[in-house]
């Protein structure tokens, strides 16, 4: 009988809405805010960051009344204040200190070589704002924090005058004083080492890491700080953060939680069956962020759980710690085995049955069906990334699918030519003729696009007839081409994404031809087919 050890509690803030906002390409709304914070409170970080007050108009509206969080502390970003004014007459700070937040980091320089030439001021004098500025946050009984920016880089310059920061900042009431590596290029090493001497002078529950992945080191820089003392974890879900991202929430919290060496000495506020949501809140970001996930992301990645060679995917049927480092239900995954060249009986039927295709393992169709794969394979298609043409081929191979429409012909025109206002344009018109099943008359639908591609597939989701209803809500999302050189020509293959806006479900679907149209016809017919399916669309029946 063994009692567990007192574990310590290791903080965790979130700066997706702050730091990470910082991304290229990247606008939240204040709608959008309120959804990832959310999110985040739902999970349970202790600390989300939801911006600068006073900076924009957008983060002074989510900072003017306190969203409805649970246990998350609502944390706003603000500077220090300027030196040669006082707390009071600091516009910047105020906001900031006004503002509806439970808790203020505030940034501050702590490199010297930064307080003389961006501040243009003495080292005292950066001490003295960081010191009145904090004093003024505990003044307002909120909870007060201190990033040292450039932290790492300014302790190799100037050990003294870093440590004197960070020291001020804990004697004027910081509950956090939170190192950062703001240029995201110290090593691992470095950061344990550098750690270990600063928890000699500002206790380790009071420190904080923020790191950034410009090494590919944010997420091992924050392990490394933890062992060296540090008890906050300041990090984005994704990753999400300027140039290579901030350290990846989504890899810290599963490693804190599951990997012993973590899970013995430390705990979070986070439950075991709230980690098992962490996939889907990965998913929610990129959705909001219009973003394909990334598909080889650790732990929540489509692909983290992947196992492709044949001779592996039965050993893992058989007993799933042999291939993978956690259990992928854990945070909310699954386990993929991939159909692929390699594939053998047991690839297929592991597939099949997460596509949620029922069949026997003795049945003969399988072998029909992975033949039929095997071929397609050969000359170019890949369905490792296009689950929905497998379930479309397996299904119909079994002769589930009917066959709601069948496609007559179609013309794509893509004409350049100069406008009216003598400007050079490119347009592309398609038609599509098509026969409903059970109709007798045709379909014809005409539509121009920014592109072939799109014209397509505007024209072929013009008119279907009765299935009008069932495609309404499908967006084609995202549109991948590659050609494939090797054997005696080249072939192209297309991967399209397609997405439901009522339903939030993606699904993907490929083509394959020579010809750049034709593949992406076959992919865009196999979407809304795939859609019909799903939604059981009823058939006419044939007289
Ligand atoms: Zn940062």
């Amino acid at each position: 009988m063994t009692t567990a050890a007192a574990r310590e509690r290791i903080y965790l803030f979130d700066t997706t809405l702050r730091d990470g906002a910082q991304t290229t390409g990247v606008d939240f709304s204040v709608e959008d805010k309120r959804r990832i914070a959310a999110v985040l409170d739902d999970l349970g970080l202790d600390y989300i960051e939801g911006g600068y007050p006073g900076a924009n108009a957008i983060d002074s509206e989510f900072f003017s009344a306190r969203p409805n969080l649970g246990a998350s502390r609502f944390t706003a970003f603000g500077m220090t204040k300027r030196a040669g004014r006082s707390v009071s007459n600091d516009p910047g700070l105020q906001a900031v200190l006004q503002s509806a937040a439970d808790s203020i980091c505030l940034v501050g320089k702590s490199w010297d070589y930064h307080v003389r030439v961006a501040l243009g001021i003495t080292n005292d004098e950066n001490l003295q704002s960081i010191a009145e500025s904090l004093k003024a946050v505990v003044a307002v009984k909120k909870e007060a924090m201190l990033d040292c920016e450039h932290f790492f880089d300014g302790f190799k310059a100037n050990p003294e005058y870093a440590l004197a920061v960070a020291r001020t900042a804990y004697d004027s009431g910081a509950r956090w004083v939170v190192l950062c590596d703001t240029n995201g290029g110290t090593l691992p090493h470095e950061v344990e080492a550098i750690v270990e001497r600063v928890a000699r002078h500002v206790p380790g529950a009071s420190l904080g890491i923020h790191t950034h992945n410009d090494t590919e080191n944010a997420v091992a820089n924050s392990l490394a700080a933890v062992r060296a003392g540090c008890r906050q974890i300041q990090g984005t879900l994704n990753g999400l953060g300027e140039r290579c991202g901030n350290a990846n929430m989504t890899s810290i919290i599963p490693t804190l939680m599951l990997k012993p060496e973590m899970a013995n000495r430390f705990e979070t506020g986070i439950a075991p069956e709230k980690l098992r949501s962490l996939t889907h809140a990965s998913r929610v970001l990129d959705e909001i962020l219009n973003r394909a996930p990334h598909r080889h992301q650790p732990y929540v990645g489509e692909a983290a759980f992947a196992t492709k060679a044949g001779i592996h995917a039965s050993a893992i049927l058989k007993d799933p710690d042999t291939y993978e480092h956690i259990r992928p239900e854990s945070v909310g995954n699954r386990r993929r085995l991939l159909v692929s060249q390699q594939a053998g009986k047991s690839n297929i039927m592991a597939e099949l049955e997460r596509v949620g295709v029922a069949l026997d393992k003795d049945d003969p169709r399988i072998g029909t069906l992975l033949d039929e794969v095997k071929g397609r394979e050969a000359s170019g298609y890949s369905y490792e990334s296009a689950d929905a043409s497998f379930e479309l081929l397996a299904r119909r191979s079994l002769g589930e699918v009917p066959k709601f429409f069948s496609v007559d012909s179609f013309s794509v025109v893509v004409q350049r030519r100069y406008n009216a206002k003598g400007e050079q344009v490119t347009l592309s018109k398609a038609d599509v003729k098509l026969f409903i099943n059970g109709d007798s008359e045709p379909l014809w639908s005409v539509a121009e696009g920014n592109g072939p591609v799109n014209a397509l597939d505007r024209a072929l989701r013009k008119d279907l007839g009765r299935y009008n209803t069932n495609i309404r809500s499908v967006e084609l999302v995202d549109y991948k081409v590659r050609i494939l050189t090797g054997g005696t020509e080249a072939v192209t293959r297309v991967l399209v994404e397609s997405l439901d806006t009522a339903t939030g479900e993606r699904w993907f679907t490929v083509g394959v031809s020579p010809n750049i149209i034709d593949a992406s016809f076959e992919a865009l017919l196999d979407s809304i087919n795939y859609k019909l399916m799903k939604d059981g669309a009823a058939v006419a029946h044939e007289a």
